[in-house]
């Protein structure tokens, strides 16, 4: 006995402290009474471990640290006159009748009620009273209650159980749609007549049955199951199940999200509809819902200005470049992205100009463009100076078809070098701010930054003669360098959602790649900005993708090859969950324990060679290290690429994709 007080006193300090329950006497409590009573004999090793444990019709014993939180959350007080729905195992109703003065607890099953009776009479509970009935319509007999809880989700919060509440009492009731997953809402009665709601948050209890629940017929009888003792159950567990992309709920997701300044969306490969889709649609709710203004991808900056033109309808002189018409074009050139653009000009439209979202591209493989569109702004602000940055910029030119063969050349010295002329260009052009700023801020912005790409895209390529290492870190670093000036000069209240592959969005240091000394752009994020940056990593098990077989190959559409068993990816298929949300920066101990791993993580870049894959597509990770949250389509198909043909001719003028 003494061995089980103290692994209860264990079970408080590790799982129920530890996550923020501070009330004294509901810590007290939790030490006191002996959860090992309520669980099946079979399973009382699981007593004292931070996990629900199943009960007879498919019912469960509540999780400590769910009772904890609870019961704080009611605001107890030692002479209170409590009601309890869904007695369950009576652990909940045990804990609540050391704090308070009564316990009033009404289970739907006879038999599990019965047991729940012999269990508190044992320890000698006096002041627990249970009754089997339907407690969807509270004990009228014994109301007023200063507080009611109810533990199992209904389908809206019960009229009878609000009847039953004394003036300044408060019910404390999961609420859903769906039978499956709630939000538990506090209802305070102010007066006779007034009462105030509150939302605590994303819940997952059994149904409520019964009259103002859901009904007798609802099916809560899955069978009992044993706990997970595979990764992939432990996955299934806490996985949030959506059926499809339009439907999903993203509440919970925007409420984990809080009020992060900065999402970062990622992708597992460069060609899967369904991760561009679900970052749409996330990225519209963060925007209409959360005041998201920033929209930054993984594409060139002077491509996705145009697109940034037309989403906020910005007067600008038509181009003659075609935008995102180099490799790989499928990567913006396609009907999802262009779903999504065409959703922010429309939500832009009915907004005054300072509220409107933009739209911008964080690389720097634009050099050429890059180099134009500095020249046009100079051509049109400073016809003076656009001279100058021709002859400066005239150094890079000969390359133009083949900039990689530059920075070799001006690394063994067979060349000059641009080096100093591009940062001249850069210099000059922000020394002029004020002058060139006055006159329109955004198209300085873009200019400067584009003289900013001019002047990095040269180093990289350069730099690049020394290895992958070196210029992969300079390109995450001028991304994020790219987004911070975003930030900034969108002022105090700007907020960013970034779309990038999860390469470069998983936190770097939980991946072989941070072993490598690479770092990425989720790892910046993190590091700057703490949990108010949100990491989301998409995976994928099979399906179809676009992709090329080489670079500067032309697209194809290719069969994703299953992922390999110990993968991540193999275990959220073997979750048997076709599509969820695991939520990892909260999740259970368990569960991120047994995530760990390293593991193997696939990559799909623009290139996909299935023949290779294990070699030049997955990587070491630990994946709940790496995100802060992991959505999983099980089965993915190819994005949509877009052709000239299918634009259509009544599109506008300034249609973002240049024609
Ligand atoms: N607090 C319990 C767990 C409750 S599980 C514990 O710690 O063990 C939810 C319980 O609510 C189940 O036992 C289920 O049978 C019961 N229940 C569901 N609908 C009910 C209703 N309408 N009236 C009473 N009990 C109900």
């Amino acid at each position: 006995m003494k061995d089980q007080s103290e692994r209860r006193r264990q079970m408080v300090a590790d799982h129920v402290a530890r996550r923020g329950v501070r009330d004294p006497r509901v810590l007290d409590a939790l030490e006191t009474v002996p959860r090992e009573v309520f669980v099946p004999d079979h399973l009382v090793e699981l007593a004292y471990e931070d996990a629900p444990v199943p009960l007879e019709h498919g019912q469960v014993v509540s999780r400590p640290v769910l009772v904890g939180w609870m019961a704080e959350a009611l605001n107890l007080r030692p002479g209170d006159r409590v009601l309890e729905v869904g007695t369950g195992s009576g652990y909940t109703a045990a804990v609540l009748s050391r704090i308070v003065a009564s316990v009033y607890t009404i289970e739907r099953y006879p038999d599990v009620a019965e047991r729940a009776r012999t269990r508190v009479e044992g320890l000698g509970y006096g002041n627990v009273f249970v009754r089997s009935g339907d407690g969807s319509l509270g004990w009228p007999d014994q109301a007023p209650f200063d507080a009611i809880l109810v533990e199992a989700g209904a389908p809206q919060i019960p009229q009878a159980l609000r009847e039953q509440l004394a003036v300044g009492g408060q019910l404390l009731v999961p609420v859903g749609e769906t039978p499956r997953t709630q939000r538990l809402l506090r209802v305070v009665r102010l007066s006779e007549s007034r009462f105030a709601e509150q939302d605590l948050g994303a819940v997952r209890f059994v149904p409520l049955t019964g009259e103002a629940g859901f009904g007798e017929k609802v099916s809560t009888r899955r069978a009992p199951r044993p706990l997970p003792t595979t990764p992939a159950q432990w996955i299934e567990m806490a996985a949030e199940p959506f059926r499809d992309i339009d439907s999903a709920d993203l509440q919970p997701i925007l409420d984990r999200i809080g009020d992060a300044r900065v999402v970062l969306l990622g992708e597992a490969t460069h060609g899967t509809c369904q991760f561009y889709r679900m970052r749409a649609r996330i990225t519209q709710a963060l925007v209409e819902r959360r005041g998201f203004n920033l929209v930054a991808v993984e594409a060139d900056w002077p491509d996705a200005a145009r697109i940034d033109h037309h989403v906020r309808d910005l007067d600008r002189p038509p181009a003659t470049w075609k935008a995102f018409a180099r490799f790989p074009t499928w990567m913006w050139r396609n009907a999802e992205t262009a779903a999504f653009v065409e959703w922010l000009r429309g939500w832009n439209g009915a907004r005054p100009r300072k509220e409107r979202a933009s739209f911008h591209g964080l690389d720097l493989y634009s050099l050429f463009t890059s180099i134009e569109a500095v020249l046009d702004y100079l051509d049109d602000v400073d016809p003076e100076v656009a001279n100058i940055a021709r002859e400066r910029y005239g150094c890079l030119m000969p390359w133009q078809d083949d900039p990689a063969t530059y920075g070799r050349a001006a690394v063994t010295g067979a060349y000059a070098g641009c080096e100093d002329a591009v940062a001249a260009m850069l210099t000059e052009l922000l020394a002029r701010r004020e002058d060139y700023a006055a006159a329109d801020g955004d198209r300085f912005l873009e200019a400067a930054q584009n003289a900013r790409v001019v002047a990095n895209a040269e180093q990289y390529y350069r730099v690049m003669y020394y290895g992958a290492r070196a210029s992969w870190n300079l390109r995450d670093r001028h991304m994020f360098d790219t987004l911070q000036t975003l930030l900034g000069a969108r002022g105090p209240g700007a907020k960013a959602v970034v779309w990038a592959h999860n390469s470069h969005i998983g936190d770097a240091r939980a991946t072989e790649m941070g072993g490598g000394g690479e770092l990425n752009i989720g790892q910046l994020c993190r590091e700057a900005y703490g949990d108010e940056a949100y990491l989301v990593g998409f995976g994928t098990d099979h399906g179809t993708v676009a992709a090329a077989s080489f670079w500067d190959g032309a697209m194809e559409i290719k069969h994703v090859r299953p992922a390999l068993r110990d993968s991540y990816e193999g275990l959220c298929h073997q979750s048997g969950v076709r599509r969820f949300f695991l939520p990892l920066r909260d999740a259970d101990e368990a569960l991120r324990e047994q995530l760990l791993g390293p593991r193997l993580n696939r990559a799909i870049g623009v290139i996909y060679r299935p023949e290779t894959e294990l070699q030049s597509h997955y990587f070491q990770s630990v994946l709940p290290r790496q995100f802060d949250e992991y959505i999983w389509f099980d089965e993915t198909s190819a994005v949509r690429p877009l052709s000239t043909v299918e634009v259509g001719p009544d599109l506008p003028e300034t249609w973002p994709f240049g024609y």
